[in-house]
């Protein structure tokens, strides 16, 4: 059979990601039937070809200028470009660094990264075409291998929810944290598929895979702002998984 080719490359992440395909142990033997992991540090070792790709599934936001030149090479040779978690969606986490990004990254990585060639991190789709997004952080591992399985195919997938996470935590009768426990849950407005991971264990949603479909944000502001949340304070949590491409209240 021959095997479609396909990279998986991380810019600026922290790999969870990747983690969470490569933790699919029961999944990875077929994977590695049906895909040639051209490019995928943590999976195998061989060297770049530098041939025509199916796909290239892209982990991380971008922060360097050499990243960015990866993602526009990658991006010239393959079919699909999957954008993988929140970091490449939205900037994730890695957009809470502050203006002294580069001070903090010279203080703890000295002589690895200056952080004079940082820029704030960005979604990947500021510098090229995204054809597929799974969202999360990490994304769901099911949603990551069905994925696959549609580029394999030659489509992309449409498993993507969009109601909102408050539909599958009613379903799972948990307490709702937002309004039996007054803490500020973001699961009304965020994108369902990770079956209310997070508030099923008592944690409130933290809006890790964007918006749902038509979201209420105005109300969900009102409801943070209810909880004494200041109006940075909302924003800021509102604009997390957001990545600023999206208008927050
Ligand atoms: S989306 Fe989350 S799990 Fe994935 S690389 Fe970013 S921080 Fe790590
Ligand atoms: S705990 Fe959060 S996700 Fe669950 S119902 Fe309440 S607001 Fe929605």
């Amino acid at each position: 059979m021959i095997r479609t080719r396909i990279a998986y490359i991380r810019l600026t992440s922290c790999s969870g990601c990747q983690l969470t395909l490569l933790n699919c142990e029961e999944e990875l033997a077929r994977v590695g039937e049906l895909f040639e992991p051209v490019r995928f540090e943590m999976l195998s070792s061989a060297a770049d070809d530098g041939g025509p790709l199916a796909a290239v599934l892209v982990e991380g936001s971008a922060a360097r200028p050499e990243e960015v030149q990866r993602l526009l090479d990658l991006r010239r040779r393959s079919r699909w470009l999957v954008a993988i978690g929140a970091c490449a969606l939205s900037g994730g986490v890695n957009r809470l660094v502050d203006d002294r990004q580069g001070e903090h990254c010279a203080a703890v990585y000295a002589g690895v990264c200056t952080g004079r060639n940082m820029f704030p991190p960005q979604s990947i789709d500021h510098f090229v075409a995204v054809d597929l997004c799974i969202p999360g952080c990490p994304p769901e591992p099911q949603e990551i291998l069905g994925a696959l399985l549609a580029l394999q195919r030659g489509t992309l997938p449409g498993f993507l929810r969009e109601h909102a996470v408050c539909m599958e935590c009613r379903q799972r009768e948990n307490l709702c944290l937002l309004l039996e426990r007054k803490l500020p849950c973001l699961g009304p407005v965020t994108r369902g598929g990770c079956n209310a991971r997070c508030p099923s264990i008592g944690i409130v949603c933290e809006g890790c895979r964007g918006y749902a479909d038509q979201p209420a944000r105005e109300e969900q502001a009102h409801l943070l702002r209810d909880l004494g949340l200041s109006e940075r304070q909302v924003r800021e949590r509102m604009g997390r998984f957001t990545g600023g491409n999206h208008e927050t209240p």
